[in-house]
């Protein structure tokens, strides 16, 4: 299943972060979910919900002893129409109460009530994070099968440091998104059908001889990602990978190429494409002259190997005919990654740009954490897991190229 018709219950809790509840609203309802509010009398210190209620196109519920919303809708029914209940911010006053099983307003009730699967993002102050009482909530949470959206480390709102900020929208909604990957496949499943995506991933090895080559240390797991999330959401998906050690996603029409001029060709042969992504990091230089044989110590210290350059695959698309509707390249850079990758996509000629700071454990890793440069602007995603980065890129995919035409 898809997050596109996902019926999410959104839980709203009392503390500064609620309004990162509106901003996870509007990723959710931009996806093609459907989102129904409840707020605690906390929550609407905060927010409004009139806010929530312009935002989700639904009505919002905050009182257990309101006739007329029992009228309409009981809350037992309340709390079983969604697929999803989610709680957040999830303050430690809700999470005791939902570890004791107390039901004294709205959203407790619902809580308890609901036979759905839950998700908490806690917020709080960063003693109150760490006290035994909240810790031990926390893992009889866990145990009960609650999904827990760990706080991050930051600045709060209250001039202390440490643990218990909410988590950044972005991160709770690709959670959100792989819960709804993780159920069974139904219609919604299917917002890139019909649509051919073509992802390039992994190095490139660029032989100097029959047993040395040029290469990096690309593992290819986030082209395999996207690819993977890509078939998820229903696209016809042809992954180029150079040589890596990673199984096929499943769904997916795999060709594996050694060298970029390989890579460049089978890119080609692949088109037309509706999307292009193009995650491989494609050797610049290849050594113009390949030995056949296998070069010999000559006695001299030091070994000049000429090289030559490759063709550079994601601009060659970015002016073919044949151009995808949409371009996206990747920027894996050490430093001032926001403007290199601004100045690449102009470049390159690339709808996207997906950049990410490698000078820590990204390459080979399974974490990233990209920015997306687009003619909008700059987008920061915060860390998370190259599955998580996958699935919300690919769901911006499928939102930026819409209903556009087919192939
Ligand atoms: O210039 P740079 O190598 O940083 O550009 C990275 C982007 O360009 C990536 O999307 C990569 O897949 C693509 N690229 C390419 N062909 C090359 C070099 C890079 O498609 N020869």
């Amino acid at each position: 299943m898809g997050i596109a018709g996902l019926k999410i219950l959104l839980v709203v809790g009392g503390g500064i972060a609620a309004y990162k509840a509106c901003e996870l609203v509007r990723l959710i309802r931009k996806a093609g979910g459907d989102v129904t509010c409840v707020i605690t009398a906390g929550g609407q210190q905060f927010v409004t919900p009139m806010a929530l209620a312009a935002l989700t196109e639904n009505q919002v519920y905050t009182d257990l002893w309101d006739l007329k919303d029992e009228a309409q809708m009981g809350h037992i029914q309340l709390s079983r129409e969604a697929d999803l209940v989610v709680v957040c911010p999830a303050t430690a006053n809700l999470i005791a109460k939902m570890a004791a099983g107390i039901a004294d307003d709205l959203a407790t009730t619902l809580v308890l009530a609901t036979d759905k699967p839950i998700m908490i993002a806690p917020a709080m102050n960063v003693r109150m994070w760490e006290h035994l009482a909240t810790q031990r909530n926390i893992r009889w949470l866990e145990k009960a099968g609650i999904k827990v959206v760990y706080p991050a480390e930051g600045h709060m709102a209250c001039g202390e440091f440490g643990l218990g900020r909410l988590q950044e929208p972005e991160l709770i909604f690709s959670e959100i998104i792989e819960y709804a990957s993780q159920q069974p496949k139904n219609s919604n499943s299917s917002l890139l059908k019909g649509r051919h995506m073509l992802v390039t991933a992994g190095p490139t090895h660029e032989a100097i001889d029959p047993v040395r080559y040029i290469a990096n240390r690309s593992s290819g797991k986030q082209g395999f990602a996207i690819a993977a999330a890509g078939a998820e959401l229903g696209a016809k998906v042809t992954l180029i990978t150079g040589p890596v050690s990673l199984p096929t996603p499943r769904g997916v029409t795999r060709v594996d190429v050694e060298t970029a001029v390989e890579m460049s060709n089978a890119v080609s042969k692949a088109l037309p494409a509706d999307i292009a992504v193009m995650v491989a990091a494609v050797a610049d230089w290849r050594p113009k002259n390949y030995s056949s044989k296998k070069i010999k110590k000559t006695g001299s210290k030091s070994q000049k190997i000429l090289t030559e350059e490759n063709p550079d695959i994601l601009s060659n698309l970015g002016l073919s005919d044949e151009r995808p509707a949409l371009l996206v390249g990747f920027a894996a850079e050490t430093e001032n990654v926001r403007q290199n990758a601004q100045h690449k996509r102009l470049l390159k000629g690339a709808d996207w740009i997906v950049a990410n700071d490698v000078s820590g454990d990204v390459m080979g890793g399974d974490n990233n954490q990209v920015l997306i440069v687009s003619e909008h602007g700059v987008e920061e995603l915060g860390r998370m897991s190259k599955q998580q980065v996958a699935s919300n890129l690919v769901y911006r995919m499928a939102n930026q190229i819409g209903e556009g035409e087919k192939l």
